[in-house]
């Protein structure tokens, strides 16, 4: 189990092992950079695809928030809806109908790496769209609903170095290991 969270890299390294087709001669990036690049490609793709297309130097910040709800329909974090039994309690026993949604912790890492990659590609950091207040807020909000609504209080870690290169399934993964050993009350 030592390639978790790195399925599409080993398909790479298969890939250029047999001689197939793409052939990279950029020395490899870190997942962390590799990760910021497909975000990067994946918000260019959105703004695109707007009727009529937007361009970066266009986007402001809610084009960054329509593009974090967009990116709910492909959540895999279930979120209860206040009539759902189970809000409110991290280990539901039986499957429920709340739709999935992208967790916090996936989002806030998505915003961070491309507030970067917005830099990296000329933005000017004062009108950074992912930098924007309105970003920061509905960020907040996300994370006081599905605290709420999984039973799952975000704390602080006090290990914060591997914060950058927190994936989407590592936090998942956090997610439920808090699941599975909830703190009891002293
Ligand atoms: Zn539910």
């Amino acid at each position: 189990m030592n390639n978790n969270n790195s399925n599409s890299l080993s398909a790479d390294n298969q890939a250029s092992g047999s001689g197939a087709a793409v052939v990279n001669n950029q020395p490899p990036l870190s997942r962390y950079e590799s990760q910021k690049r497909r975000d990067w490609n994946t918000f260019g793709q959105y703004l695109k695809n707007q009727r009529p297309p937007v361009s970066v130097a266009q986007c402001n910040c809610n084009h960054v928030l329509e593009f974090m709800r967009y990116l709910d329909q492909f959540g895999k974090t279930k979120v209860h809806l206040h009539g759902c039994a189970f809000f409110g309690l991290p280990d539901p026993p039986a499957p429920c109908t709340c739709p999935l949604r992208q967790a916090w912790g996936s989002l806030d890492a998505l915003v961070g790496r491309l507030r970067a990659a917005y830099e990296e590609h000329g933005g000017e950091p004062d009108t950074n769209p992912f930098g924007n207040g309105a970003v920061r807020v509905y960020l907040r909000e996300v994370k006081d609903c599905q605290a709420k609504a999984r039973g799952i209080p975000y704390k602080k870690k006090k290990k914060r170095k591997f914060n950058q290169t927190t994936s989407s399934q590592q936090q998942q993964h956090e997610d439920q290991l808090l699941v599975k050993n909830p703190k009891l009350p002293a």
